[in-house]
């Protein structure tokens, strides 16, 4: 059984397999769920190690990012296999995200040595003022299923670079990943009870982080029930927070776009990683003149998209998470058709193997008013909007209570430009996917998507140090 680590040693607790949505009769391996008291005891060890921590040395910090860093780094192919296994991505995305989880532990490496402040002259003569950074504290990182390796990397790289402790949640159908990139620090080198590990509930675990008077922050990344919790136990708790939750991506298509490249940006990032990406287009908004020639050729794509086993090298689209997230999946399938959407795909396949396997949906005919080009649906299921003009398709853009990701395909610098201006999200797109963004840049949405400040690149010091300003007589 793979434990929890907590307080630098490895600790059991009720076994819970962890199983291959590709096959479930494929058992990853054994995770100990932990205890709301084996929570408190991790954020307890937490506290304890911060004051050593947050006064170590630079050279330190580096040397276990940079060591970590290598580790998966060399190791990418097996640690993107159990990625890929655990959670039903393809082989090539596990790996991909798997190597993006390397940089962005080599990037915070950097950023240890980089942390600067600045000196000001006091409006007062004879005073100098500084402005420095100071690690929060104690940080709780709650992380979702749907990038098992990548997420937890971007959360707990910076918390430890900057000097604070961790207590770590990851999502209960992925401990795999969770727990080897657990164990690759700790080898590392860290000090006992800088980082923890609790696998196991969001309702027993997350619980008892939410409940604690002792995390100084957390960071949050998953639905947006959940993060309403988190922001209600956190301003109670006069806490600071970061929530990352849901989006209703579009990607607009315009007349005078190149086809090629919006079909490939419409499959991309409506179906590759099986539509489980929160910055996935669900909604294709088209004008007239290019609807029925991308309607046509993105159909053709979708109804030859090869859905597999993740691991197998042929496969396009793995198996959707679990049987939950199929059913919710199926669930809005049926709900388009009610709403009057023509469905394309979205059949289950015959496959011989007990997987949770769907076909990619793209309903045409939709209307952004339908509860299918509402709500967010998590899976691969797309609906094309078609709207008369450039004005129409961003006001149709705009229209939605979420404000992750935005994408426009055109050749048209001037719509180019006026929709990086006025579209309504934290990124925007042109010509290029809605998902799939750097590690160095800042990360993040507006409106129903997600508040606080940015995650990823030097944006990540936003929430992951607390600011000082000294002022000294001279
Ligand atoms: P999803 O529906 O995508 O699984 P959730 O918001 O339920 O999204 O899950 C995201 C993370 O939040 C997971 O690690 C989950 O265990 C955790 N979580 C779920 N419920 C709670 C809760 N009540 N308190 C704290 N964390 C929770």
């Amino acid at each position: 059984m793979h434990g929890n680590l907590i307080d630098g040693e490895w600790v059991e607790g009720d076994a819970t397999p962890n199983v291959n949505p590709s096959d479930t009769r494929d058992v990853v391996g054994h995770y100990a769920s932990a205890s709301a008291a084996d929570a408190e005891r991790a954020i307890a060890a937490a506290k304890a190690a911060f004051p050593a921590w947050s006064r170590s040395g630079l050279l330190e910090r580096h040397a276990i990012l940079r060591k970590a860093a290598d580790e998966i780094l060399a190791r990418k192919e097996e640690l993107g296999r159990l990625l890929a296994r655990e959670e039903g991505k393809t082989l090539a995305e596990g790996i991909g995200e798997t190597v993006r989880a390397g940089q962005i532990f080599d990037f915070f490496a950097g950023e240890v040595l980089r942390l600067s402040g600045e000196t000001l002259a006091s409006v007062r003569p004879g005073i100098g003022i500084e402005v420095t950074r100071e690690p929060v504290g104690v940080v709780g990182l709650i992380t979702p299923w749907n990038f098992p390796v990548a997420i937890p990397a971007w959360k707990i790289a910076p918390a430890l670079c900057y000097g604070n402790t961790v207590v770590f949640k990851p999502a209960e159908l992925v401990p795999g990943s969770a727990w080897a990139l657990v164990d690759i620090l700790h080898r590392a080198g860290l000090p006992r009870g800088v980082l923890n590990l609790v696998m196991g509930k969001g309702s027993v675990v997350g619980q008892a982080m939410l409940d604690s008077p002792d995390l100084d922050a957390l960071s949050f990344t998953g639905s947006v029930g959940t993060g309403r919790r988190v922001a209600l136990a956190s301003i109670e708790r006069n806490r600071k927070f970061q929530l990352e939750m849901g989006g209703k991506n579009p990607m607009v298509v315009l007349d005078d776009a190149d086809l090629d490249v919006a079909v490939e940006c419409a499959m991309n990032s409506a179906f590759y990683s099986t539509g489980q990406r929160c910055t996935a287009s669900s909604r294709l908004i088209v004008t007239q003149a290019i609807h029925d020639r991308f309607v046509e050729a993105l159909s053709e794509r979708v109804l030859s998209a090869k859905v597999g086993d993740a691991l197998d090298p042929g496969t396009q689209i793995g198996p959707v998470v679990d049987e939950r997230q199929l059913a919710q999946d199926l669930d809005y399938i049926a709900l388009g058709r009610e709403e009057g959407a023509d469905l394309v795909g979205g059949t289950r396949p015959n496959l011989e193997k007990p997987g949770f396997y769907l076909r990619p949906a793209l309903f045409v005919g939709a209307d952004n008013g339908m509860r299918i080009a509402r709500e967010e649906i998590f899976g691969p299921v797309a609906a094309v909007i078609r709207v008369k003009n450039y004005e129409e398709a961003l006001a149709v853009a705009n229209d939605t209570e979420f404000g992750l990701s935005s994408g426009i395909c055109t050749t048209s610098l001037k719509h180019a430009t006026h929709f990086k201006r006025n579209a309504q999200a934290g990124m925007v797109m042109v010509n290029l996917p809605t998902a799939g963004v750097d590690f160095h840049v800042p990360f993040g949405g507006r409106k129903g998507s997600s508040f606080g400040p940015r995650e990823q690149g030097r944006y990540a010091a936003e929430f992951f140090t607390t600011v000082k300003t000294a002022y000294t007589l001279a």
